[in-house]
């Protein structure tokens, strides 16, 4: 037993600035503190970062309302804590307290059970069985609706397979800085941005970005000596409209998107997809998987939101080989930890994944570590991504 002594909330910038939550837990012997993300392309399946009103209010009802029942809770039951958080909001979508300010209590819980222990978090949830860690899976160029005037593919990522995760992340950093002198030899007097996660942001079509990329990965991968392969996040839902994908040179029906996405997958060697397809298009993810699962991942985040029942319909007809895992998508660890295991059971390998709007928050390099993550998701560059790719740099040094 760990007894709850005391909570405190407080509103704090996200990097977007907008505003977000952070929760700090303190127990008898151990202290945990959360800042909770938020998204911009976020799933409709998703459960709701704050309820309805201000911030100010979110908050004002929880310090009345959770606050005091809280404290005296043991730390060390997790699932307790969780179960009485979404009970105590009594939604489906938790859109009375807010996701957003549950995830924060039930990670910072996580954290000062964790300290009280004397644990890291990763080893306190029981990771480190194989050692591995996961490849960083970074974006380098993008647009959706991360950014003004670029692709309509959301994303452009890089996954560096190095020998030890600082080699990696190093890579990707490369890459990144790669793609900003192609972009600037191409196009000289052009002004070139930067999207919500630090890459790059270009009016460059889709397909020259792909060349960009992969031209990139190709180059800092000779001068590294390991492979780097080009990924997508497609976040196709964002220009999904009537039952045709509606991209800036080209209007595609589903079949068309399969044959589209096929094409690039082989074309470009992608180590994965993610969110191919509408968020609802459970058959259009399983005939992409069939044709090319075998030597890509594809990815359900929009489609999956994290939720255990929306991932069992997936693997029920093959929808998807993999599943983003974003705690806040469903509001507390328990149910995250809950997907992941039937992941794990289902033989789908699970990316762990940052929100487009983060915090300096460093939990997910600890959660990719115990959930066995093939990658995180986290960008290649700038403050609250690095934050967690040098977490992992210190995870790796640790082991
Ligand atoms: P979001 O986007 O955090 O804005 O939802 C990230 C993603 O789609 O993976
Ligand atoms: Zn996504």
């Amino acid at each position: 037993m760990t007894i709850i002594e005391d909570v405190i909330i407080r509103k704090i910038l996200d990097s977007r600035g907008n505003p977000t939550v952070e929760v700090d837990l303190f127990t008898e012997t151990g202290m945990g503190r959360f800042s909770a993300p938020s998204g911009a392309s976020t799933g409709i399946h998703e459960v709701a970062a704050f309820p309805e009103g201000s911030i100010e209010k979110a908050i004002h009802v929880y310090r009345e309302e959770v606050v005091p029942q809280i404290i005296g809770m043991d730390s060390l039951d997790q699932e307790g804590m969780d179960l009485f958080l979404s009970d105590l909001d009594g939604t489906e979508d938790l859109s009375r307290i807010g996701g957003n300010l549950i995830v924060a209590t039930s990670l910072a819980n996580a954290k000062a059970a964790a300290d009280a222990l004397g644990l890291p978090l990763y080893r306190y949830l029981g990771g480190m069985m194989q050692n591995n860690l996961p490849y960083p899976m970074g974006n380098v160029l993008g647009g959706g609706k991360h950014a003004i005037g670029g692709t309509d593919i959301q994303e452009f990522l890089v996954v560096p397979q190095g020998e030890t995760f600082i080699d990696s992340a190093f890579a990707g950093a490369s890459v990144h800085k790669r793609v900003a002198g192609i972009l600037k030899k191409k196009y000289p007097t052009a002004a070139i941005g930067k999207g919500d996660e630090g890459a790059w942001v270009a009016k460059v079509s889709n397909d020259e970005a792909l060349d960009i990329v992969s031209t990139a990965c190709k180059e800092v991968a000779d001068e590294v000596g390991f492979e780097i392969q080009p990924a997508l996040d497609v976040a196709a839902a964002s220009f999904f409209k009537d039952g045709t994908y509606h991209y800036a040179d080209r209007k595609l029906d589903t079949q068309g998107q399969i044959n589209y996405m096929a094409e690039l997958a082989d074309k470009y060697d992608l180590f994965s997809i993610e969110d191919p397809f509408d968020e609802d298009d459970f058959e259009g993810f399983a005939d992409l998987t069939d044709k090319v699962g075998d030597r890509c991942l594809i990815i359900g985040d929009d489609l999956f939101v994290t939720n255990e029942e929306r991932l069992a319909k997936g693997i029920e007809i093959g929808s998807a080989n993999a599943i983003l895992i974003k705690p806040n998508q469903i509001g507390t660890l328990t149910g995250t930890m809950d997907t992941v295991k039937l992941a794990h059971e289902a033989g789908y390998q699970n990316v762990i994944s940052h929100r487009s709007g983060e915090t300096t928050d460093t939990a997910i390099a600890h959660l990719g570590v115990a959930f066995s993550s093939i990658c995180i998701k986290t960008g290649a560059v700038s403050g609250e991504r690095i934050a967690k790719l040098n977490e992992l740099m210190r995870i790796e040094e640790e082991i």
